[in-house]
């Protein structure tokens, strides 16, 4: 059985095994007996179980999805899109249960865990919206003749998520494929199995038809499997950059629609003439929320001359961030171990390290690293250029705002890039020049916000357009073109 989720504090609680959710049934792998252990960051230790499932999984998932979406896609868009208001009143009156579920599996704070349960239930309303969006169009092209445009489900669809949005990535990709009439096979991460199964039976309480959405849990054999199956047409997936490559890559070659999200180096410019304390709060809050473990989570400063005042904020107003309760834990001891690196490294290398969290611990037993800024550092050494995830701030000292803009655009990546300034044309000029899908003006996380598609640019996305927003509805949609003519004109021309 799998029942809601009881814990409403921190203390430790223990939870079933996360299955397989296919057909509305809660059920083991018939390939692997496997499993992993699902840690509570917070404890270090397991709370659940999660079953890894392999490519045969994956063919009986997508039988019954296919089967599921025949009578799904004849339901019209209208009475589609009222499951997903009803999963948004059931979301909101599960809030509590449900923020509590993504801290335990993710180990996030409470406070971060609840955003992320109202940013999921945003999702939901955009997908509430597109029967008022999607109407198509349809114009007398030449006398008596019609062209129509209407957008129509792909069929059996698969999203793939990262670990460190549980439940609102999946809500990403969910109201769009299923409003328009796809069914859809998640595959969460490993680490964080859960939200989506609770998420399954939300779906399920709102009127969704059994089959329509799947979970396969399982790690890289189930994604290849999405990647390889003939009757899945698109694969929505969202993670670090080495892995959206590969997967891009597999699934297109393999003639499906793929947009896949990997991972950033976002960048802060700070300008001497910026707003000293909302600076500071929005710098602070962005390398310090969810732990450093956010896609947008801006790890570089790009200080233009002298910053030092802010800088100087900055410190003390990271410096009181305490882990356990202002700042929660790290996902997995790895995960902690390669933060840990890269301070070490650049420490050897000569980094001034102007505020140290390497003592800090929330808990004896859970994976921690405290808030760490790391002063003078170049794009000489991997802490200066690479994403660290984790609550880790580099600063990176230059004359000019071209300079900034330069190192910030030899960066391979491009997912966001703020500006902190009291100057309009300042502003402007970085917004016109930098290499980043999302930017800020004197905000530290600069994500587009509902009905805003959300995506990065270069090696932070491969594949064409948004994820989220109207691109979203067009990606898990085709488009169907029909010109019809009902009588004979008198006045013919070779084009009606
Ligand atoms: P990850 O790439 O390790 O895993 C993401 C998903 O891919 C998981 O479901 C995992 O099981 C699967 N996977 C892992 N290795 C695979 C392989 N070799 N082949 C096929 N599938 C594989 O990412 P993560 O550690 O779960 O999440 C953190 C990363 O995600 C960070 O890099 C972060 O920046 C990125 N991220 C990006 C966005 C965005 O919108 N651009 C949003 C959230 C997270």
């Amino acid at each position: 059985m799998f029942t809601p989720f009881t814990a409403r504090s921190y203390d430790f609680t223990e939870y079933a095994t996360a299955n397989n959710f296919i057909g509305g049934e809660f059920s083991a792998p018939r390939s692997s007996k496997d499993t992993l252990p699902v840690l509570n960051p917070r404890h270090g230790k397991a709370f659940s179980k999660v079953v890894m499932s392999a490519r045969e999984d994956v063919d009986a998932a997508v039988q019954v999805a296919a089967h599921a979406f025949k009578e799904w896609r004849a339901w019209p868009i209208r009475e589609r899109a009222q499951v997903i208001y009803r999963l948004r009143q059931i979301m909101l009156d599960n809030i509590e249960e449900l923020s509590w579920l993504i801290t335990h599996e993710n180990g996030k704070l409470f406070a971060e865990a609840k955003a992320e349960v109202e940013k999921a239930i945003e999702c939901a309303e955009y997908g509430c919206s597109l029967p008022n969006l999607a109407s198509g169009n349809q114009l007398e092209v030449s006398r008596g003749v019609a062209c129509e445009v209407i957008y129509e489900p792909l069929g059996v669809v698969a999203g793939v998520t990262p670990f460190n949005f549980p439940l609102m990535v999946p809500m990403w990709m969910l109201p769009q494929a299923l409003v328009g009439g796809n069914s859809f096979i998640l595959k969460p991460s490993e680490q964080v199995p859960l939200s989506s199964l609770r998420l399954g039976q939300m779906l399920e309480q709102a009127g969704l038809p059994k089959g329509v959405f799947n979970v396969v849990q399982g790690g890289q054999a189930v994604v290849e499997a999405f990647c390889d199956h003939p009757e899945i047409k698109a694969v929505g997936f969202v993670g670090s950059t080495r892995v959206a490559k590969a997967v891009y890559g597999r699934a297109s070659t393999n003639g499906k629609r793929a947009i896949c999200l990997g991972g950033p180096r976002n960048n802060h410019n700070d300008m001497p003439d910026a707003d000293v304390a909302l600076t500071t709060e929005k710098v602070v809050a962005s390398f310090t929320g969810c732990a450093g473990q956010r896609c947008m989570a801006a790890s570089e400063l790009l200080a233009v001359g002298d910053c030092d005042h802010i800088i100087e904020a900055i410190k003390v107003r990271a410096a009181k961030m305490m882990t356990g309760n202002d700042l929660g834990p790290i996902i997995t001891a790895q995960s902690e171990s390669k933060i840990r690196g890269y301070i070490e490294d650049a420490e050897k290398k000569g980094a001034n390290i102007i505020l140290d969290g390497r003592e800090q611990r929330g808990t004896q037993e859970g994976f921690w690293v405290g808030a760490t800024i790391l002063d003078n550092m170049s794009t000489d050494i991997p802490a200066g250029k690479e994403e660290i995830f984790g609550p880790v701030l580099s600063i990176i000292r230059v004359a000019t705002l071209d300079k900034a803009i330069e190192i910030e655009n030899a960066n391979p990546y491009g997912n966001a890039s703020s500006v902190y300034t009291t100057s309009g044309d300042v502003a402007r000029h970085v917004m016109n020049n930098v290499e980043a899908g999302m930017c800020g003006v004197n905000v530290g996380v600069p994500v587009p916000r509902e009905p805003f598609g959300f995506g990065g640019w270069n090696d932070s996305s491969f594949g064409h357009g948004n994820i989220t927003g109207w691109d979203g509805y067009r990606f898990f949609t085709r488009q169907r073109k029909i010109t019809s003519k009902w009588a004979l004109q008198k006045d013919v021309t070779w084009m009606s």
